[in-house]
């Protein structure tokens, strides 16, 4: 019965020049001099979504929905839900209170304005919220973010909060806010980031549904799963001067990509994380209690 459990599917909208492993390599004013491969890449998913009949979460950048306008309104006119990945994938721990303040509430309206509705939920660029960071919880409430799905319960060499709960949980004592954190699974004894990103993508397709799978069947929870509109595009530019590593990371089985999502996608069900964060919220822990 678990299998019927239905999974958060969602997607980073960023382009291929705003990702966090070349943020040392290309500057943000660079940015608009790129070729933009954003709008054709979210059309392809779009396609993909609606062959599947599933319905899924956009965590849009703020610069990108001040210049894609129409991509945004196709994403709420064809029933997904637009939510805010911030202004410009600055990690949150990199700013302060009131600097975090000021991208959320620009990223916020720039995302209403372009989609028409209502902004209810938010990932952290790079799932940056950890435990540097306990007044990101506090501006998410006060402008009315619902739901925030921006953790890592893992240890990462670029992010992770170790010990912060596996599943839901209600971060602030005076606020219905809750946080989903991305999936993760149990594996020789190690928790390891099962939610999509280098996990999905580089590793076979089995592990990921593995992973799915064990999280549904023995934890009994909804899965969330995330991926990024560049991860189906081979044909993007080649960026030069990043780490062998980064560049291993970024550009392994782009080819494959769109094919392992289709199987992904029929395997188990799926839905927007709006709907998971109103069915989890019971179920969420109090880490105020
Ligand atoms: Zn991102």
């Amino acid at each position: 019965m678990s299998d019927n459990l239905v999974n958060g599917l969602s997607v980073d909208v960023e382009d291929w020049f705003q990702v966090g492993a070349f943020e040392g390599v290309i500057d943000r004013d660079q940015w608009d001099s790129l070729g933009s491969r954003v709008e054709r890449n979210c059309e392809a998913i779009l396609e993909m979504f609606a062959r599947a009949d599933v319905k899924a979460t956009f965590f849009t950048l703020g610069w990108v929905a001040q210049r894609h306008g129409p991509l945004l309104r196709k994403i709420v006119d064809a029933g997904h839900e637009l939510a805010s990945h911030g202004w410009d994938h600055e990690r949150v721990f990199r700013l302060d209170r009131a600097s975090f303040a000021a991208d959320l509430d620009r990223s916020r309206k720039a995302l209403e304005d372009a989609g028409g509705v209502r902004i209810t939920g938010y990932r952290a660029p790079s799932f940056s919220i950890d435990q540097r960071t306990p007044w990101a919880y506090m501006a998410l409430a006060e402008q009315g973010f619902e739901y925030s799905s921006s953790v890592a319960p893992i240890n990462h060499d670029h992010y992770g909060w170790r010990n912060a709960p596996r599943f839901a949980f209600k971060p602030l004592p005076w606020s219905d806010l809750i946080e989903i954190p991305v999936t993760t699974a149990h594996f020789a004894g190690r928790r390891l980031a099962a939610g999509g990103g280098g996990f999905f993508r580089v590793l076979p397709y089995g592990f990921s549904r593995w992973a799915i799978r064990q999280v549904n069947r023995q934890d009994k929870r909804p899965a969330v799963f995330y991926f990024h509109p560049w991860e189906i595009d081979p044909q993007q530019p080649r960026v030069t001067g990043a780490s062998m590593r980064s560049r291993v990371r970024h550009y392994t089985n782009l080819d494959v990509m769109a094919k392992k999502l289709e199987q992904l996608i029929g395997d188990f069900a799926w839905g927007r994380m709006d709907l998971l964060a109103h069915r989890e919220r019971a179920l969420a822990v109090d880490l105020a209690a």
